[in-house]
């Protein structure tokens, strides 16, 4: 298959060149996909996308129209692509339904130790023999509640890592996972009133946008631990500042960013101006941002290209991606009719 990797970065090369083993004819360019770009797509079957490329409905139809047939995304999330328009053009669409849910869980954990041990602090401090202890008291996990919104890949392997750590562990899933001895089950209101640290693992949807906001918060404990390494725009970011500013949120830390499109995965230092939002949460030492980095470990990076080629080498069979399949007509169910679904 031909096909052309766009928003490639130099650390990912290895592991899809070790995944692909010259299977299929990979053009792999830095740049993200954009109208602007589109045209290196001209003469190849597939495009290979990551989160924030433009899969956006004018996208689509530009590849379409260049004769594209497929895209994957090296990702969990889909909500970069619009999947009807890919439909309405007969583009299959396959993600990485999960890759070492451990990387994101274990990052989300380091977002929270970081916070309440004060580590950024303590250590910018050390740099400067300062080593008073005067603003670094924290506090222990153990003994406390954790709420976790989504129990699916990464909510469950967030949960088993606060339970280490001594924590009641609480969640809620519109689908709660069959048999669960870790989780309590909650309602949505009882995980927002009793936790002491919340951590978000649903996916961006239309009913998921802004499911933290101004009323969501207030519901919230005084002093409660947010945490977000799904998708920015879980998070209404402006009412999250004002809790903040409030003291409602004690420590907030973020791995995405509602507005990070064009901004993460880049360096703008020098960029004249900046995102006043995310400056204005930098002010605060109790917030933590990371550049949408849970999933950056050498194990995910395997995965997720090891998946993409896989998804590549069914298209090129003609067979369903299986569990891969996001197409807004999802065609692992009507294949699975006709044929075994593989993968
Ligand atoms: P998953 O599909 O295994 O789990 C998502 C869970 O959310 C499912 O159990 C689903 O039932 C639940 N859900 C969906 N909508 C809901 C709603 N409205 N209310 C309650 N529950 C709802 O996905 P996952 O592998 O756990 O990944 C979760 C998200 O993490 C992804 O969608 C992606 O956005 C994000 N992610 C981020 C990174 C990163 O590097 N920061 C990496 C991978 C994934």
């Amino acid at each position: 298959m031909k096909v052309v990797a766009y928003s490639i970065k130099s650390y990912e090369k290895e592991y899809l060149a070790l995944a692909n083993q010259k299977k299929h004819d990979i053009t792999l360019i830095s740049n993200p996909l954009s109208l602007e770009t589109v045209a290196y797509a001209e003469g190849k079957d597939a495009v290979i996308v990551f989160t924030n490329d433009d899969v956006s409905a004018p996208v689509i139809n530009k590849l379409a129209d260049l004769g594209i047939k497929y895209i994957a995304t090296r990702s969990v999330g889909t909500d970069h692509i619009d999947k009807i328009a890919a439909a309405s053009r007969n583009i299959k669409l396959a993600n990485v339904p999960s890759y070492s849910p451990q990387a994101i869980a274990e990052h989300t954990v380091a977002l929270a130790l970081t916070l309440s041990r004060h580590l950024i602090q303590a250590d910018e401090h050390s740099h400067h023999f300062d080593f008073k202890l005067d603003t670094l008291v924290g506090f222990n996990f153990y003994g406390k509640t954790v709420g976790l919104l989504g129990l699916g890949h990464i909510g469950q392997a967030v949960a088993k890592i606060f339970k280490g750590l001594g924590c009641r562990v609480i969640g809620y899933d519109e689908v709660f996972p069959e048999y669960n001895d870790i989780i309590e089950p909650v309602s949505f209101d009882d995980l927002l009133t009793q936790s002491d640290i919340i951590s978000l693992h649903v996916p961006l949807t239309d009913s998921t946008k802004h499911i933290i906001n101004k009323t969501t918060l207030s519901f919230m404990k005084p002093g409660v631990m947010l945490l977000n390494t799904s998708r920015g725009a879980l998070i209404n970011t402006v009412d999250a500042l004002d809790a903040l500013e409030a003291g409602r949120i004690g420590y907030l830390g973020l791995d995405v960013y509602e507005k990070e499109k064009g901004l993460f995965f880049e360096d703008h230092e020098h960029d004249a101006v900046k995102d006043g939002l995310l400056q204005k949460l930098m002010t605060h030492n109790n917030v933590i941002i990371t550049p949408h980095q849970a999933f950056l470990t050498k194990e995910a990076l395997q995965q997720i290209a090891d998946q993409t080629i896989k998804n590549l080498d069914l298209w090129q069979l003609d067979k369903c991606v299986g569990n891969s399949c996001v197409c807004a007509k999802n065609c692992r169910v009507a294949e699975s009719i006709i044929k075994p679904i593989a993968n």
